[in-house]
C-alpha cells in the first residue's frame, strides 16, 4: 500500500515547504519535490492546500459515567467525529471514581475502546484514591504503556484527591517519570458555594459559574503549582479557563515548576452568558471550570500566541438534551461537559489563524506537536517526518462552512457552537497511511485505530 501527497504546501512548527509526501505502508518513507509515482500508489494532488501533521486531542472523554448517567459517544463515533475534523489521535482520561478498582477502571476503559476506535488513542490514568495497593497498580499500569496521570482537585468524594493523596501521586509520579495533569479547583469551596446558592433558591445554569469563581480556580492551579514545587514532579493544567488562574501557573513557570498548561475549545470562543441563557439552553453550556466572563478570551488568545498556554484540547463530553435536563431543578445536577472533539482544529483554524490571532506555527504546535511531546508520542506522532507515522491532514483553506447538530458526527442532539463559521476543513485525512476521510464523510476502516503505547517523558 503506498500513497502519495502530491505538490502541498507542508507545515511543521518551524517550517513551510512546497512538495510531496510518499507513504509506504503505514510510515512516511519520503519527503520532497517532485517524487516519482511508483506504479499502484495513489496519488492525492495537494495543490493549493495545507499538508499537516495529524492533530492531536490531549483531553476527551469518551466512556465515562458520571453525575447518575453516561457520556453519549463510543469510540466508534468519537473517532469518526474526531477524524471528520482532522484528528488522528485522542487521549481519553481514564476515570474510574474512588469507589472503583483502579485496575479494574483501567482495564475496563481498554476495552471499551479496543477494536472500535477508527483512530489512534491512548490514555490519562486517573488517580482517585491512593491506598494500599496504588502503587503497584500505577507501576503496572505505566509498564503497560500508559505514560500519565490524572488528578481531580475538584469533585470531592467522587474523583477528588485530597491533598495528602496528591502528594502521594506526584511523588511516585517523580520516581517514575510520569507527568500528572491536574483539574484545578478547590473542591471545599465548590461543595459549600453550591450549597449556599441551593439554599438561597438559586437553581439555575447561570448560577453553575458563580458557584465555581475564578479564584477557586486560581486556588487549585496555585496548590498544584506548589505541590509540584515541592515534589519536583512535572504537571500540566487541564482546561485552564481564565487569567488569575493563568497568573497562578505563569508565576509558578517564572520561579522554575515544571508545569504546562492546556486550555481547551469552549473557552476560546464561548463566555459564561451562554450558560446564562434560560432552561436547557444555558444547560447545554455548563462545563468545570465554567465559561468565564469574555474578557478572559482575549487573555487566552494571547496567551496561546506567545506559547504560555502550552496546547489545546476540548473536554470533549458529550450529554444529550434529556440528559441535560437531569439539572432542570438544581444545577449542581447538570452533566458537565461541551463536547467539541470534531469542531476543534476548524474553530481553531479559522478564530485563530485566519482571525489573526494565531501563527500557523503555533497552531500546529498547540493542536499537534505540543501535546505529541509533552505526553510521550513524537516524533511517532505530531510531525511530517520520514519515519513518522503517516497520520496527514490536507486541509482545504477555501472552505466555508457552519458548524451544525445536523452534520456532526458526534453521537449528541445539539451542538454547542452552532451556527459558528469554519474558513476551512479537511479535505483528506489518513490513519497511519489509510485514507479515513474525504471531504467531510469518513470513508474508512472502522476499528482501524492503535492503543498508542507510550514511555515515561522524564522531563
Ligand atoms: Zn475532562
Amino acid at each position: 500500500m503506498s500513497l502519495l501527497i502530491r505538490n502541498g504546501e507542508i507545515v511543521n512548527v518551524g517550517s513551510r515547504i512546497k512538495g510531496d509526501v510518499f507513504v509506504e505502508n503505514e510510515t512516511i518513507t519520503q519527503i520532497g519535490q517532485n517524487l516519482e509515482v511508483p506504479r499502484g500508489a495513489e496519488v492525492v494532488d495537494a495543490t493549493g492546500k495545507l499538508v499537516f501533521p495529524g492533530f492531536i486531542d490531549p483531553h476527551v472523554h469518551i466512556y465515562l459515567p458520571f453525575m447518575a448517567t453516561f457520556a453519549k459517544d463510543t469510540h466508534e463515533t468519537a473517532s469518526i467525529a474526531a477524524l471528520v475534523g482532522g484528528t488522528t489521535t485522542y487521549i481519553e482520561m481514564c476515570c474510574p471514581n474512588r469507589n472503583d478498582d483502579a485496575l479494574e477502571g483501567y482495564q475496563l476503559w481498554k476495552s471499551k475502546a479496543d477494536g472500535k476506535s477508527a483512530c489512534d488513542y491512548a490514555f490519562h490514568m486517573s488517580v482517585t484514591k491512593f491506598v494500599n495497593e496504588t502503587e503497584s497498580q500505577l507501576r503496572e499500569i505505566v509498564a503497560d504503556g500508559t505514560a500519565s496521570f490524572k488528578i481531580f482537585l475538584a469533585y470531592k468524594n467522587f474523583f477528588g484527591v485530597d491533598d495528602g493523596e496528591m502528594y502521594q501521586t506526584l511523588e511516585l509520579a517523580k520516581k517514575l517519570g510520569v507527568i500528572v495533569t491536574a483539574h484545578c479547583e478547590n473542591a471545599e469551596l465548590v461543595a459549600r458555594l453550591q450549597q449556599k446558592l441551593l439554599t438561597e433558591a438559586k437553581t439555575g445554569p447561570e448560577w453553575h459559574e458563580p458557584s465555581r469563581p475564578e479564584s477557586v480556580e486560581a486556588e487549585g492551579t496555585g496548590r498544584f503549582a506548589t505541590f509540584l514545587e515541592n515534589t519536583g514532579a512535572t504537571g500540566y493544567v487541564v482546561h485552564l479557563s481564565c487569567e488569575k488562574a493563568l497568573d497562578a501557573a505563569l508565576a509558578a513557570k517564572a520561579r522554575g515548576v515544571h508545569i504546562f498548561v492546556e486550555s481547551v475549545l469552549p473557552h476560546f470562543l464561548l463566555d459564561k452568558t451562554y450558560a446564562e441563557r434560560p432552561g436547557v439552553e444555558g444547560m447545554k453550556h455548563v462545563m468545570s471550570p465554567p465559561l468565564r466572563a469574555k474578557q478572559n478570551q482575549t487573555v487566552l488568545w494571547n496567551a496561546l500566541a506567545e506559547g504560555s498556554i502550552d496546547t489545546v484540547g476540548t473536554d470533549h463530553c458529550p450529554f444529550d438534551t434529556e440528559q441535560k435536563l437531569l439539572g432542570k431543578t438544581a444545577f449542581t445536577n447538570i452533566p458537565n461537559g461541551i463536547p467539541g472533539i470534531e469542531e476543534r482544529v476548524n474553530l481553531l483554524y479559522t478564530h485563530g489563524v485566519k482571525r489573526g490571532r494565531l501563527s500557523l506555527d503555533r497552531f500546529v504546535d498547540a493542536a499537534s506537536t505540543r501535546p505529541a511531546k509533552l505526553f510521550g508520542l513524537f516524533p511517532r506522532k505530531g510531525t511530517i517526518a520520514v519515519g513518522s507515522d503517516a497520520d496527514l491532514v490536507v486541509y482545504d483553506t477555501n472552505y466555508r462552512g457552519v458548524v451544525s447538530a445536523k452534520s456532526q458526527h458526534t453521537n449528541n442532539d445539539y451542538n454547542g457552537f452552532e451556527g459558528m463559521e469554519i474558513d476551512g476543513r479537511p479535505s483528506i485525512v489518513t490513519v497511519r497511511g489509510k485514507i479515513q476521510v474525504r471531504d467531510g464523510k469518513f470513508v474508512g476502516e472502522r476499528g482501524r485505530g492503535k492503543l498508542l503505547r507510550r514511555e515515561p517523558s522524564h522531563f
